[in-house]
């Protein structure tokens, strides 16, 4: 990926332009104070995966913090599913977002605003990559976010700043810790298998509901695995028998190493393995 690529189309409003010709105004709200809501979505044989959870948490997102989307949500769907016919994607993913569109800029939300979309896809290996293998490395990090991290908004600066870091120690994931507990990843729900349960942290205000985690839990309890969502520290997820992580980029991944030291074997493991073929499969079925 290297910025806008003059052969696809992405969608500015409900129009396909293409990319290098795509242009906001800088007046857009999403550009001045970070006031919009995104999604991304994996797209494997042209399917989109999980659409109906992602557009609930779109529409969810946007209620909380009073953004009227540009669009009816039915007009919304068919013009992210067109622009992915459009550039041909099978497998990758589609990124949107809802920002509050042009005013002037005041702190307060404008009376009449002019909400706007933009959209716009890859095609990326998604089913089968080396880190799904593998597995990938993690740090942990400080969670420097904000109190509504369960509202998905574009204003990202304490993750990049873990991504970075995982980065700069070559790592993959940048796992969030606030008060000793595991919130979540930079760009991903953390989980751990313990004594054959499942163990993620329960939905509050503290994280995001990760829409790859509900369909996770939906195939672990159709397997009957026992599922606890309460909170879990850097120790426990260091003693755990696997460590995995899930999103709708990575769908799920295992994490073989943390700080340096190895989760168990230093394999992916065979519950991970599991979960993610079967998410896959479930997915595909949809
Ligand atoms: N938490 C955070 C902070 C995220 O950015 C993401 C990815 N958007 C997730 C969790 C995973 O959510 P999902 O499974 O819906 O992609």
């Amino acid at each position: 990926m290297n910025g806008p690529n003059p052969e696809l189309m992405c969608l500015i409003g409900a129009e396909q332009v293409r990319e290098t010709e795509a242009s906001i105004s800088p007046f857009d709200r999403g550009y001045l104070f970070a006031d919009g809501i995104y999604e991304v979505i994996a797209i494997l044989d042209g399917k989109l995966i999980d659409a109906e959870r992602h557009w609930a948490r779109l529409q969810r997102s946007c209620a909380e913090i009073d953004l009227p989307l540009p669009m009816p949500i039915e007009e919304l769907k068919q013009a992210i599913l067109g622009l992915v016919e459009t550039n041909n994607v099978t497998e990758g993913r589609v990124y949107f977002q809802v920002t509050r569109g042009v005013a002037e800029r005041d702190f307060a939300f404008p009376d009449d605003p002019q909400p706007q979309l933009f959209a716009f896809t890859r095609q990326v290996p998604v089913a089968d990559t080396a880190s799904s293998r593998k597995g990938i490395k993690a740090i942990t990090v400080e969670d420097l976010r904000w109190k509504r991290r369960d509202i998905k908004s574009i204003a990202l600066l304490p993750q990049t700043m873990a991504k970075q870091a995982a980065k700069k120690a070559g790592a993959g994931e940048a796992i969030m810790v606030e008060d000793g507990l595991i919130t979540e990843g930079s760009s991903s729900t953390i989980h751990m298998i313990k004594d054959d349960v499942l163990v993620t942290r329960m939905l509050t205000r503290e994280v995001l509901p990760g829409v790859t985690r509900a369909t996770v839990f939906d195939v672990a309890r159709e397997q009957g695995i026992e599922i606890q969502e309460r909170a879990f520290s850097v120790e426990e997820a260091l003693a755990a028998d696997e460590l995995f992580l899930t999103s709708a980029s990575a769908l799920v991944q295992g994490i073989v190493e943390l700080d340096g030291h190895t989760i168990a074997d230093g394999k992916v493991g065979v519950m991970t393995d599991r979960l993610r073929e079967l998410y896959i499969e479930v997915g595909l079925k949809a």
